[in-house]
């Protein structure tokens, strides 16, 4: 066991725990940072919703500035995956399998996992906005084209709404069979949206994406958002009891902290808006409780 107590065990080097990073070390508190290396930034083919980056930024660049940023005020990081995280008295210890950290306070910025298709060619989609995965993001850049919702049958109405301010062309693919009733059909008459009932089968081709019904009806998008949930990274919390919601996202106080004392949760792992600028208000917010609520330490 590490006799070298930390003020703080940062869980996570995203937008969200870069910048609590950052933020603590700034405060002179004796820190590290922890992450596997799988931010869900690292997809951003290029973000034009950043604040401070009006023509545009893509998500390894951003993150490469949030980890230039990090290392310019001296934060340790260590490329690993916490595994285990348990309290002791005066605080947490946190494990990776082989190597065991003491910490007073934990933040975790551990994000979500996308649930994604199965779709040859996914990752390379999602690089030429083929295939998109967050409509508050980009829904701007896919304006006046083709798109398609694909999302479970009785969710995808309601998420093809949001598309038609951009576009009037919008699609609710069905991801089951389950058959929409009338309510739900007149839902979708009501917002201008066509319905493509499941099960799909999805191909990318030229630059767009092909739905084939089971009836062999086949429609060209131009864009494709997959809505079929995310899992949040939250086990190490919950298996301290933490509070969470019903979708398994962290629920946390006004200044970040989980229903454990000492652990705070920011950024997209948390029950909020899944985006850079919610995680890095997060991060902020944390990072100076975090601060507050450990010992002084004037120089
Ligand atoms: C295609 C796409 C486009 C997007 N476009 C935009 C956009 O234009 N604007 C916008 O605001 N947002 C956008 N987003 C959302 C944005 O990427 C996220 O909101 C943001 O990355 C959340 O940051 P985070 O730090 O909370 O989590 P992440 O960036 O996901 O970072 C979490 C980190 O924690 C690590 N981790 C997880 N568990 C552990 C563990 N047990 N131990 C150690 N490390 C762990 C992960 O490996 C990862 O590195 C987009 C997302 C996608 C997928």
């Amino acid at each position: 066991m590490s006799e070298n107590l930390l003020d703080c065990l940062v869980v996570g080097a995203g937008p969200a725990g870069l910048t609590a990073a950052t933020y603590l070390a700034r405060f002179r508190r004796h820190i590290l940072l922890a992450d596997a290396g799988a931010s869900r930034a690292r997809w951003i083919p290029a973000s034009h919703n950043c604040p401070g980056f009006p023509f545009g930024v893509a998500g390894n660049e951003l993150l490469a500035r949030f980890r230039l940023q990090a290392d310019t005020y001296g934060v340790p990081q260590v490329r690993t995956r916490i595994i285990r995280l348990e309290r002791f008295d005066g605080g947490f210890i946190a494990s990776d399998g082989a190597r065991h950290w003491q910490a007073r306070t934990v933040v975790l910025a551990t994000g979500v996992v996308d649930r994604l298709p199965a779709i040859e060619g996914l990752e390379q989609a999602i690089a030429n906005g083929t295939v998109r995965l967050c409509a508050v993001c980009d829904a701007y850049e896919a304006r006046d084209e083709v798109i398609g919702v694909l999302a479970p049958a009785q969710a995808a109405i309601g998420h093809a709404a949001f598309l038609r301010t951009f576009s009037r062309h919008v699609f609710a693919l069905a991801a089951d069979d389950s058959p929409w009733n009338e309510a739900a059909q007149q839902q979708a008459r009501d917002c201008g949206i066509q319905l493509w009932p499941g099960p799909q089968r999805l191909e990318l081709i030229d630059g767009a994406c092909l739905a084939r019904s089971a009836e062999g009806r086949r429609l060209r998008l131009d864009t494709l958002y997959p809505v079929l949930g995310a899992d949040a990274q939250s086990d190490l919390a919950a298996a301290l009891g933490a509070s969470l919601d019903h979708e398994g996202a962290l629920a946390v106080d006004d200044h970040l902290q989980t229903s454990v004392p000492g652990l705070y949760a920011i950024g997209d792992v948390v029950s909020a808006l899944n985006q850079i600028s919610v995680a890095v208000g997060h991060a902020a917010i944390a990072a100076t409780a975090v601060h507050r609520r450990l010992p002084e330490n004037y120089c």
